[in-house]
């Protein structure tokens, strides 16, 4: 690059002219036009006045002894330094002036003894002008360059990210019908190895073309208007999505608004996905698990006192009635005396089962009734929303399927089968009663039931 021009002057200028009165006039001209000015006698001194600040322009007189104007500009011309200085010839009227050997050995002008002020100046603000231009489009071509590395780079590190990301990544324009401006389709304008593999294609099978619709068809359709969405009111989008195939995945995304389309990035949730899926399923039967009885498989006592106290707070609301029937087997303890245990552990599962299985409706409008077993050979079926005179008509549904099963039973005292006592009790929740008031009153009427001489019910409420 060429050094900067003088720039607290006009111009730094050198006169080169083996005589003083000449250069005398030529300097005082310029010195009064506002141009720095140094002037020498000789060709060797002027070699080294370049040397010792560059000027901007040299005047080089033709005619000098010792060296003359033209060996001094080709020796100026031949050194890379300084060969970009602008030489402007100075010759005498009677000189044998060469003009041809002056461009030859590198000079761009010429002006002639006795100047004219004007001619001079002109021809000099010339070179100058030429100089500035010329340094100016020197700035731009190294700003220019510089903008090309720095774009350079940026795409550098913009490839390497993105073929070395974990993630997926795109990037995709929107495509507008032009006579409504709707967004019709997203071009693919950049995406990475990961994503194309997602949706088992090439990246050269999406760059460039307009797929993501006819892709989004397979995975979720609804999914096409949320980017569009996205694009259209600059919020981000962000979840999980299933994607379909011989090796199912799951992605988690992100998408971001950028210029008229939108930026994604992907990430393979498969592997958490199956293990959420495999510890809700490993939840779903530990629940199971805690809330069922393990000998009848109905609910146990635990499932059971979680439900009554949900019922009443809820009945409470609505004010609706809650029933309770229990039950127990009549001389059980005789059963097992006679049958054996696990003959009395048989029955009790029989029982509950059938019990359970006499309790399912499909009445959509009652809620489904819970079996459960209370402890021992004694039994709970909870009625939400179901007055007293349907708890009845249960208990009879109840009474009837034991009778079904046609347990033999020669031991007991009521029939030569197993029966049940049962007790019913019907409340509508209030907040100053607790659950345990409807549990006690079940109790006491099936302590009647017994009383009464079994296999039978009692009321109470
Ligand atoms: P009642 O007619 O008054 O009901 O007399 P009961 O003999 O049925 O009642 P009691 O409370 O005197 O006896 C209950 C019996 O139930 C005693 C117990 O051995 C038996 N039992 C409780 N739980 C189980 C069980 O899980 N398996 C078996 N096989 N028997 C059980
Ligand atoms: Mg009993
Ligand atoms: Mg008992």
């Amino acid at each position: 690059m060429n050094p900067d021009l003088s720039p607290a002057t006009k111009g730094n200028i050198l006169l080169v002219d083996d005589l003083p009165e000449n250069l005398q006039l030529l300097s005082d001209l310029l010195i009064k036009l506002g141009y720095t000015v140094r002037s020498v006698t000789s060709g060797r001194m002027a070699l080294k006045t370049v040397k010792v600040k560059r000027p901007d322009v040299i005047f080089l007189d033709v005619k000098m002894p010792e060296m003359d104007g033209y060996q001094v500009c080709q020796t100026i011309k031949a050194d890379q330094e300084f060969r970009n200085i602008p030489i402007i010839f100075i010759s005498a009227l009677n000189d044998v002036f060469d003009k041809v050997k002056a461009f030859e050995s590198g000079g761009v002008d010429y002006i002639t003894k006795p100047f004219q002020v004007e001619e001079v100046v002109a021809r000099l603000e010339s070179q100058l002008t030429i100089k500035r231009q010329q340094r100016l489009l020197e700035e731009e071509i190294i700003k220019r360059k510089e903008a090309e590395e720095v774009l350079y780079q940026s795409r550098a590190l913009l490839s390497s990210i993105l073929n070395s990301s974990l993630d997926g990544i795109a990037a995709m324009q929107a495509v507008r019908e032009p006579s409504s401006g709707e967004i019709r389709d997203f071009r693919c304008l950049v995406v990475n190895p990961i994503l194309a593999k997602a949706f088992e294609r090439t990246r050269e099978d999406m760059i460039g073309k307009l797929i993501i619709k006819k892709l989004l068809n397979r995975v979720q359709p609804e999914l096409f208007y949320r980017f569009v969405r996205t694009v259209e009111t600059g919020e981000s989008l962000e979840q999980d999505i299933y994607y379909p195939s011989i090796e199912p995945r799951w992605y988690h995304f992100v998408a971001v608004k950028l210029g008229d389309g939108f930026a994604i990035t992907i990430r393979d949730i498969t592997a958490r996905k199956k293990t959420e899926l495999a510890l809700q399923d490993a939840n779903q039967q530990l629940q199971q698990l805690a809330n069922l009885d393990g000998l009848t498989k109905v609910a146990n006592r635990r499932c059971f006192d979680a439900r009554l106290q949900q019922e009443w707070q809820a009945l409470i609301r609505q004010q609706r009635p809650l029933t309770l029937i229990m039950f127990d087997l009549d001389g059980f303890k005789a059963y097992n005396d006679y049958y054996g245990h696990l003959a009395g552990d048989d029955c009790l599962f029989r029982v509950a089962q059938a019990v359970y299985q006499s309790t399912r409706h499909l009445d959509l409008r009652r809620p489904i009734d819970l079996v459960a077993r209370y402890g021992g050979e004694e039994f709970v079926v909870l009625l939400s929303k179901t007055n007293l005179e349907a708890g009845v008509q249960v208990a009879q549904r109840i009474q009837q399927a034991i009778y079904r099963l046609a347990i033999p039973h020669i031991k007991s005292e009521v029939k030569e089968m197993v029966t049940v006592s049962l007790g019913i009790a019907s409340m509508i929740p209030t907040l100053e009663v607790q659950s345990d008031q409807l549990i006690e009153l079940a109790d006491q009427a099936l302590y009647s039931a017994k009383k009464q001489g079994r296999d039978c019910y009692c009321i109470k409420n």
